[in-house]
């Protein structure tokens, strides 16, 4: 088979991973990915896409030098690394880990880049949470980077190094600062899962309630598969540069819940907010994107609304 391009995605079972997968073998892609672990489970993304066998699959972490140099080298056209941990709340549990995955894994494919003056067009997960709290304004390209987590300074030193690396020795390397993004194949550990999920259950159960902590925090949420059209379109340009991934609208958590509650048909009765144990001293409030720029850049839009994301998400549980 001959394929249009070649493309190693750091990350390949996570969320945007498996979108992404997508997305390329549709445009005719050959697409190879990394992941730690190679176990049924950990793979449930791709074989619920129906892609499972049209990607390669190679086990290895790119905080390891000589698995990045050995991928490097298939001859590749387009890196994209979304891998590392994506979660705020545990980059205060473990730290480390968070600066190293999100980090160092990026830095040994910059110096990999450099030494071997390879060709190839670098994408990094970057993330609006490295803007810090800011419920009033929106944020854009040249908007004061102020971390608020563990999780937000490992995005902003690998946000760095890219533009460092861009400068300095002319590499194609750009981060997109994404926002929140939603789906199906989300992670449990997030909040929008969980609610989902847990009114699911309300809905065929009864005596289950959804506790949260606060609701009163605004984000900017889109959609998944929206995020990876504009990932790719980044890699498509001749100059590279850095842009804003967002919706350019912002709701409450609040405004999450009673839309699920409200398509679902559940009580309020079923919920319970401010549930000591859920409450983050931690979170951010919220914060937005000012996506004007980038869709015209781009030429991108985000497709999917705020309700059509939501009904989207149960409807795949329903169905
Ligand atoms: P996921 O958490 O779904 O996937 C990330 C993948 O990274 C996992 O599948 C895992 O793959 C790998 N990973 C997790 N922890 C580590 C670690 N400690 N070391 C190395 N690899 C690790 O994230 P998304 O797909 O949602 O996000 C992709 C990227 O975009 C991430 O960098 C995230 O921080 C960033 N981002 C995402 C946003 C969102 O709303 N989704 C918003 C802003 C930024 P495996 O277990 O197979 O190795």
């Amino acid at each position: 088979m001959k394929y249009k391009k070649t493309a190693i995605i750091f990350g390949i079972t996570g969320q945007d991973g498996a979108y992404l997968s997508h997305f390329l073998l549709q445009k005719g892609y050959r697409v190879i990915g990394t992941t730690r672990n190679k176990s049924a489970r950990n793979l449930y993304r791709l074989k619920r896409l129906k892609i499972i066998k049209r990607v390669k699959i190679l086990k290895g972490v790119a905080t390891d030098f000589n698995f990045c140099n050995k991928v490097i080298n298939l001859k590749v056209n387009e890196i994209y690394y979304l891998a590392g941990d994506s979660s705020v709340l545990k980059s205060f549990e473990t730290p480390e880990i968070s600066l190293k995955s999100n980090t160092e894994g990026i830095l040994n494919i910059l110096r990999i880049l450099k030494t071997k003056k390879h060709k190839a067009k670098l994408f990094n997960a970057g993330s609006g949470q490295f803007y810090g709290d800011n419920k009033k304004n929106f944020y854009n390209i040249h908007s004061k980077i102020d971390p608020q987590s563990p999780y937000g300074v490992s995005k902003a030193a690998a946000y760095w190094l890219i533009k460092i690396y861009r400068e300095k020795y002319n590499i194609y390397c750009c981060t997109g600062i994404l926002f929140n993004h939603e789906s199906p194949l989300r992670s449990k550990e997030f909040v929008t899962k969980k609610v989902v999920d847990t009114a699911l259950k309300i809905k065929r159960k009864k005596g289950i309630k959804l506790r949260l902590g606060n609701v009163d925090i605004f984000r900017d949420w889109g959609w998944a598969p929206d995020y990876v059209k504009a990932i790719w379109l980044m890699l498509q340009r001749t100059k590279p540069r850095d842009f804003i991934i967002g919706s350019g609208k912002t709701y409450s958590l609040k405004d999450f819940v009673n839309e699920v509650f409200k398509y679902l048909g559940i009580s309020k009765k079923n919920l319970k907010t401010n549930v000591s144990k859920y409450k983050r001293k931690i979170d951010l409030r919220g914060y937005k994107a000012n996506i004007a720029d980038t869709q015209k850049a781009l030429k991108w839009k985000p497709e999917l609304k705020f309700k059509t994301i939501i009904h989207k998400m149960i409807n795949n549980e329903l169905f």
